[in-house]
């Protein structure tokens, strides 16, 4: 059977996940939770909840407060546990199909679930399951998992879901809703963050704590790479089920994803992000006037490096706050026209003096273009761009939307050529070595190194499996590939 393919759909896999078991309103706080985990994905958002009797399901594209701002969109959804996710993708109507929480009737009764990550053997499962018989609803990886639980020949849902997650991989912080049980999960390496928070009797799950502090809840611990805790009236349990692996947490949320205000893996995001800027002004100093910082991205790290090279912080760049991130718009042509009316450069400030630059990153250098160009206009004599992070080389498969290495400024250019494109007078990364003690390491170790930071390395520490049978390089949609052949 040839799949329904809807033009131009690109799903990304940048998400966010929430769950609570135990409370009463499980819906008003998975939708408050879900409001402080908006940075983690800005295009749709889904609630499911079960009520001791059934689900109740509300999803939608747009922002959480858009979505569950109305008081009666929470009423139609009583009960006492919820899941909920909010997730990057460009829109259409069509897509609705793809916006989790994604819900199944199994023999066992029902299975809602939220992924945030990338399986990188999905398209491979996938296409055997639809040879098997099974029919997709969805375009997402996430449903391959709702395939292989209701397949599996184990007893017990949450055995049925350990099966499952036994046979995909890739990089997956999941949280499950059973008939009465909420269940979380993280891959081995444990890549994406995924915590575990107390409020009173309840129980929630969350991708970073800024989810918790919204709501009042306290941070229990993190949910440890390879850990599924399952949660229901009996209290909490933790499973091992996997094959142990040295973890490789994610160091991109340290540079660019994670909210400041969050505890990520034991440190606290803004500290890491202003210890990168000391690093930074270490290893890159420039004989400039003022440290501008590109808001909101490189803001903690334009402090650090103020204070570690004695140069005044100023906000010379205000952010119009009423657009999302420029990476959302779905064209080219949009995303320039994105970058301008996101920034403003401040002449007053600017005027005649000798600026060091700071972002967080380059990706495809649209950005660090703009506004090297808008902060020359407004007057600057001198422009040093130092950025946070290394040079971002390489595409993400764990779920981070990047574009296809061909489109990576660092892997088409050297250092001269990107400075030139980027019309700065220099141009500086952070070293990986640089990052790596900002995060309290002494240095990358190349045999073992305690992180995933494949973007800056190409070292991928989850086999690419999908990648390596010659599929497309992208996360992208399953259907876009059948599209494609
Ligand atoms: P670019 O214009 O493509 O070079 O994008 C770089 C800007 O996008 C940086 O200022 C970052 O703050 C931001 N950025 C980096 N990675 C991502 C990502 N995966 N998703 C959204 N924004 C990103």
């Amino acid at each position: 059977m040839s799949p329904m393919v809807d033009a131009g759909e690109a799903p990304r896999e940048e998400c966010a996940v929430f769950a609570i078991y135990g409370h009463p309103e499980a819906a008003a706080h998975a939708a408050l939770g879900l409001h402080a985990l908006q940075h983690r994905g800005q295009e749709a958002a889904g609630i499911v909840t079960f009520d001791g009797r059934q689900f109740h399901a509300h999803r939608a594209t747009g922002l959480v407060g858009d979505i569950f701002g109305n008081p009666r969109v929470i009423a139609a959804l009583p009960g006492h546990a919820a899941i909920g996710h909010t997730r990057y993708s460009t829109t259409g109507a069509s897509m609705l199909r793809n916006v989790q929480p994604l819900y199944a009737e199994m023999g066992f009764g029902g299975l809602a679930i939220a992924h945030n990550g990338n399986l990188t053997n999905a398209r491979m499962l996938r296409r055997w399951l639809v040879e098997e018989g099974a029919i997709f609803q969805s375009t997402t990886d996430t449903e391959v998992i709702v395939h292989l639980v209701a397949r599996s020949r184990l007893r017990g849902p949450v055995e049925r879901l350990v099966d499952a997650l036994r046979i995909v991989e890739g990089a997956f912080s999941l949280v499950a809703l059973f008939d009465d049980a909420v269940v979380a999960a993280r891959d081995p390496w444990g890549v994406r963050p995924l915590v575990l928070g107390r409020l009173g009797e309840a129980w929630i799950v969350a991708s970073e704590t800024c989810a918790f502090d919204i709501i009042g809840a306290e941070c229990v611990r993190d949910v440890e790479p390879g850990e599924v805790v399952v949660i229901d009236r009996e209290g909490v349990r933790s499973l091992r089920p996997f094959l142990p692996r040295p973890p490789r947490f994610c160091i991109f949320e340290y540079v660019y994803f994670a909210r400041p205000d969050s505890i990520v893996e034991g440190r606290g995001v803004y500290e890491v992000r202003k210890r990168i800027g000391m690093e930074l002004a270490r290893e890159a100093p420039a004989e400039a006037d003022l440290v501008v910082p590109v808001p909101d991205s490189g803001v903690p790290a334009a402090i650090g490096y103020a204070q570690q090279s004695g140069l005044p912080f100023e906000l010379g760049i205000i952010r119009n706050h009423y657009v999302g991130r420029t990476f959302i718009e779905p064209s080219d042509h949009i995303r320039h026209l994105g970058v301008r009316l996101k920034h403003n450069a401040d002449r007053r400030t600017l005027g005649g003096r000798r600026v060091v630059l700071v972002d967080d990153s380059i990706v495809r250098g649209t950005t660090s273009t703009k506004i090297v160009a808008m902060v020359r206009a407004a007057g600057a004599r001198e422009v040093h761009m130092r950025i946070a992070s290394p040079p971002t080389t390489h595409s993400c498969f764990y779920g981070v939307d990047t574009p296809e290495r061909e489109k990576l400024l660092a892997a088409r250019y050297d250092l001269e050529a990107m400075a030139r494109i980027v019309g700065v007078d220099s141009l500086a990364f952070l070293s990986i070595d640089g990052l790596y003690r900002a995060v309290g390491e002494p240095r990358r170790d190349p045999a073992r190194p305690r992180f995933c930071d494949a973007c800056f390395t190409g070292d991928y520490p989850i086999r690419l499996r999908d990648h390596e049978r010659g599929e497309p390089a992208r996360q992208f949609s399953l259907l876009a590939e059948e599209e494609a052949s």
